[in-house]
């Protein structure tokens, strides 16, 4: 289902009021977390302003430590539909589990499997079973053909609005936090008609990194970009020194036109 040999046409779906696909490169922009309705709002607008159609949130977060911050789970889907609601942006949260998964179908209009659930089966036919557009992270060590099959396990069960989304993966390097796998998208340009989102915030896990990353990306041929924004990144619950202030995303938007119009 997920292999282009017989589906010969590049695949576009539609995410609430904006679209995934080869006709545009599709901005997905927003905190790590979802941490205040109030955080939220104002990141929205900002986001919406800088050209962004899809506002990311977390509102389950798969943390490293079990003491760091879990996540605001259904009043965090809450806020997102608010800001949904003001903003006109479409919307995607995080799903951890089933139960999840059946509270977030409720409030946003895409479903973003994590890297760390990537191998998730049970996970996976779930988020089939919504027909939701769903985005899939790529596992942290995770090959093409493992990750392409996690695709096929949503599309198995009936959905087929699944993009798949390179957010670096492990190496011997501690430089960056993961390494981009730009030639992934090179790979899944060949092997796949599904969108190829990328990823340069978890990829890198430094600010500075983004946008250089940002504009190879779309130079590969990235169908768009998942980019964390924060008001106050100093004082972010997670993820803190890879998110972008408003006026730092702003400009990236900027400096990223050449390459979109290019594209
Ligand atoms: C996230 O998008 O906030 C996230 C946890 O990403 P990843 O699954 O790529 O680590
Ligand atoms: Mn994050």
């Amino acid at each position: 289902l997920s292999n282009k040999k017989f589906h010969p046409e590049p695949m576009e779906f539609s995410v609430g009021s904006t679209k995934i696909g080869p006709n545009n490169i599709t901005i997905m922009s927003g905190p790590c977390a979802v941490e205040t309705e109030e955080q939220l709002l104002k990141i929205a607008h900002a986001v919406k302003k800088s050209g962004a159609t899809i506002l990311r949130g977390g509102a389950y977060k798969p943390r490293t430590s079990p003491y760091s911050f879990q996540g605001l789970e259904v009043e965090g889907l809450k806020y997102m539909q608010t800001a949904a609601k003001e903003t006109g942006l479409a919307t995607i949260c995080e799903v951890t589990s089933a139960h999840a998964v059946e509270s977030a179908e409720q409030y946003v209009s895409m479903l973003q499997v994590g890297a760390r659930n990537m191998q998730n089966f049970e996970l996976l036919k779930e988020v089939g079973r919504t027909g939701m557009p769903v985005l899939l992270k790529r596992g942290l060590s995770a090959t093409i053909d493992e990750w392409l099959n996690a695709a096929e396990y949503i599309m198995a069960a009936g959905n087929s609005k699944v993009a798949l989304c390179e957010r670096g993966i492990r190496t011997f390097e501690t430089a960056t936090r993961n390494t981009l796998d730009l030639s992934a998208v090179c790979v899944l340009k060949e092997k796949t008609h599904l969108p190829v989102i990328v990823d340069p915030s978890h990829a890198t896990g430094v600010r500075a990194y983004v946008e250089p990353l940002a504009k190879a990306a779309i130079a590969c041929g990235a169908d768009g970009l998942m980019i964390e924004v924060h008001n106050d990144p100093a004082h972010a619950l997670s993820d803190g020194p890879q998110s972008l202030n408003f006026e730092q995303f702003d400009s990236v938007m900027n400096n990223i036109k050449p390459y979109i119009e290019l594209s």
